[in-house]
């Protein structure tokens, strides 16, 4: 079995399959994904992430505040994430994190957004979904101030590797997306090769960033195989291995979705 960690399933481009997620769904899991992950970004989309978590047993769900999402939602709130992670198919909180190459003048408010979502974290004992992008030190800050026990993932990892290697010191996972497809993602790719076997998951963030030989289309979950085979030969790695590990990995970091 092969797993989306990413994907943002209430907002995919369903043309391809005649307007139906259901449709969407059977195809990645006609190629052998067995789970996904459904990410929320802001108060208004919780319902829905949660109603499709509800609606198929093999997708769960995320609640939280994207943090380029926080103007329209703000203030949502730690007792607002803490009543939202009760929902038993609520596996993670996020995604929350810093972006500072979208607003950067927003930096203020994006770190009090991503400082209650790790408080939640940490009364919850639920991991955190991490977007983190030109704000490497402050993320990193954010992360060791909260010194949490139970981590969470940097999604759509497109750092560097002192940043990884930083994350991965504290304990957290860190999820590669279709980027490193991308022609002139080499630095990327370099670190792909270094993330120890046993952090590294795998997604899609569709319905952005398709993956080649898909770029430039909307992308879906199925996808994720073209990400997970690419990630392999980067690595060295059988696909089988690659399979294997990944799932291993997402079933360690988000215990609630093991079972099934
Ligand atoms: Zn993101
Ligand atoms: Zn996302």
């Amino acid at each position: 079995m092969l797993i989306d960690s990413h994907c943002h399933l209430d907002r995919l481009d369903l043309t391809a399959h005649e307007g139906s997620l259901d449709k969407a769904l059977d195809a990645a899991r006609a190629r052998g994904v067995g789970k996904f992950l459904c990410i929320g970004v802001d108060a208004a989309n919780a319902p829905v992430v949660k109603g499709l978590a509800e609606q198929y047993g093999d997708v769960w769900c995320s609640v939280g505040i994207h943090p380029l999402d926080l103007s329209r939602n703000d203030p949502a709130g730690l007792d607002w994430l803490l009543t939202e992670l009760n929902h038993p198919r609520v596996v993670a909180i996020g995604e929350t994190g810093l972006d500072y190459h979208y607003e950067p003048e927003s930096a203020p408010l994006q770190q009090e957004s991503f400082r209650y979502h790790l408080e939640a974290a940490r009364q919850t004992g639920k991991p955190v979904i991490i977007h983190t992008r030109e704000a490497r030190a402050d993320t990193l800050a954010l992360l060791r101030e909260a010194d949490l026990p139970n981590t969470g993932v940097l999604h759509c990892f497109t750092e560097d590797w002192d940043m990884a290697r930083a994350a991965l010191d504290m304990g957290y996972y860190i999820s590669l997306s279709g980027i490193v497809t991308f022609r002139n993602a080499g630095a990327l790719r370099d670190v792909a090769r270094r993330i120890p076997a046993d952090r590294l998951l795998v997604e899609t963030d569709s319905p952005y960033l398709a993956p080649v030989p898909h770029r430039g289309k909307s992308n879906e979950p199925q996808f994720v195989c073209e990400v997970a085979a690419a990630l392999a030969e980067i690595r060295g790695e059988s696909l089988q291995q690659l399979w294997e590990n990944t799932t291993a990995n997402f079933h360690r970091l988000f215990p609630l979705t093991a079972a099934a």
